[in-house]
């Protein structure tokens, strides 16, 4: 994932940012400040307007162009057809993931898919409509590894927001057996102990980050949530904080 490293680049009047989990880019407009947003992070989380996306429109099929739509703050991608007027609303994802143990091992699945083909990580996905966050965790575990859980036993114990691109919701679960079968999501499923994980080999930063905190929390009946914000600062850098 070099893109996922790659600092932005500031631009006169514009910035890059690197889509986190997918590598392709997208360029952004800073609009104005927000007063919902402290300053340190006002240029990046919410304030840009995307200048990639869609071309056309889904409802009548004419093209798009990016402005601000009357009575908004950002630029959208607002369909050219005045008697239709569409406007997209380019929201972030929700992610769901579940860290799912066994007798103080943990289970892992290798990706089988693009992006980080044949990295590891926990089971996670993108919430579909009709589920709660618990729900989706746990139907990604099943569907990447084969493993039920009951969604009401698993615990949040992450929160990640990444750029305004994702918000991403963790859990943890201890497993009532060490059944698995591999999904077609992925090319290999094992438990390992938390010490045979391949921290030099895992997916995404964002699983590193849930892998070590739950490592550190398994001792924990209540665990505490790990809260963090990944995001592009107006010099261009990434920057994560607490929170
Ligand atoms: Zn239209």
């Amino acid at each position: 994932m070099m893109m996922y490293r790659k600092a932005a680049t500031l631009l006169v009047g514009s910035f890059y940012v690197s889509a986190f989990q997918s590598g392709s880019f997208q360029t952004g407009t800073i609009i104005r400040k927000s007063p919902f947003f402290n300053s340190s992070r006002t240029s990046n989380i919410g304030t840009f307007a995307l200048t990639s996306g869609p071309s056309f429109c889904e409802k009548c099929g004419s093209t798009l162009e990016i402005k601000i739509p009357q009575g908004d703050e950002r630029k959208r991608h607002v369909c050219r057809n005045s008697e239709c007027g569409y406007i997209v609303y380019n929201n972030p994802k929700v992610v769901v993931g579940a860290i799912c143990t066994h007798s103080d091992r943990v289970l892992l699945c290798q990706r089988a898919i693009e992006p980080c083909k044949g990295k590891w990580g926990y089971p996670q996905g993108y919430l579909e409509l009709g589920e709660t966050t618990r729900q989706g965790a746990a139907r990604e575990t099943w569907e990447e590894a084969g493993v039920h859980f009951d969604p009401s036993k698993s615990e949040l114990i992450a929160l990640y927001n990444l750029a305004g691109m994702q918000i991403q919701t963790i859990y943890r679960v201890e497993l009532e057996s060490d059944e698995f079968e591999a999904g077609h999501e992925s090319s290999d499923v094992r438990f390992v102990t938390w010490d045979d994980i391949p921290w030099d080999h895992l997916a995404f930063p964002t699983v590193q980050w849930g892998l070590e905190h739950a490592k550190n929390m398994k001792d924990e009946i209540k665990p505490t949530v790990q809260e963090r914000t990944k995001f592009v600062t107006l010099d261009g850098q990434w920057k994560v904080e607490e929170g």
